[in-house]
């Protein structure tokens, strides 16, 4: 990921701030591979993003909206930093989706999960991350492995076979 890709990313309307958040502490942009990522929700709020292991019972990162947080984003970041860069912004992407298209609207439905995915794969490609099959081969290993789940997720090679056909490079 290039510098120009990044000043495409990064939030012009706020300051990055130096230093390490405190763990559990929301940030409002997530570092992955020198490039910072931030999240609107449907509402366009910017949406606060946990550093938390807990995230792990989503897999490694999940999204909501609570009385308490509003909308938020949970990563683990030893997930995040346990798959590569490509992976790391797709699922970031995925759970920036299910906050910023329309909340409820189908939540942990198999439209909403295929909605998601090519919602995170089709903003990889407008920012220009992916540029190529082998990129988006990259970023769809994260789910590649995946069996499925009873809260919408397909298997693994439904999703990529989804998210393959939202692409147009
Ligand atoms: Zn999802």
């Amino acid at each position: 990921m290039n510098s120009t890709l990044r000043a495409a990313l990064v939030a012009s309307a706020f300051a990055v701030t130096a230093g390490q958040p405190a763990s559990a502490q929301a940030t409002s942009t997530i570092n992955i591979a020198g490039t910072q990522f931030y999240c609107n929700s449907s509402v366009g709020t910017l949406v606060p993003i946990y550093h938390t292991e807990s995230a792990r019972q989503g897999g490694g990162a999940m999204a909501g909206y609570n009385n308490y947080r509003g909308f938020y984003i949970d990563v683990s970041p030893s997930y995040m930093s346990s798959i590569n860069a490509y992976a790391a912004a797709f699922v970031f992407l995925h759970e920036c989706a299910h906050v910023a298209l329309p909340f409820g609207v189908g939540l942990g439905t198999f439209s909403q999960e295929a909605n998601a995915d090519c919602w995170a794969i089709q903003r990889m490609r407008d920012f220009g991350i992916i540029r190529n099959q082998l990129q988006f081969e990259a970023a769809i290993s994260a789910v590649a492995n995946s069996a499925g789940s009873a809260m919408g997720h397909l298997p693994g090679p439904q999703r990529i076979q989804n998210a393959w056909q939202c692409l147009n490079f």
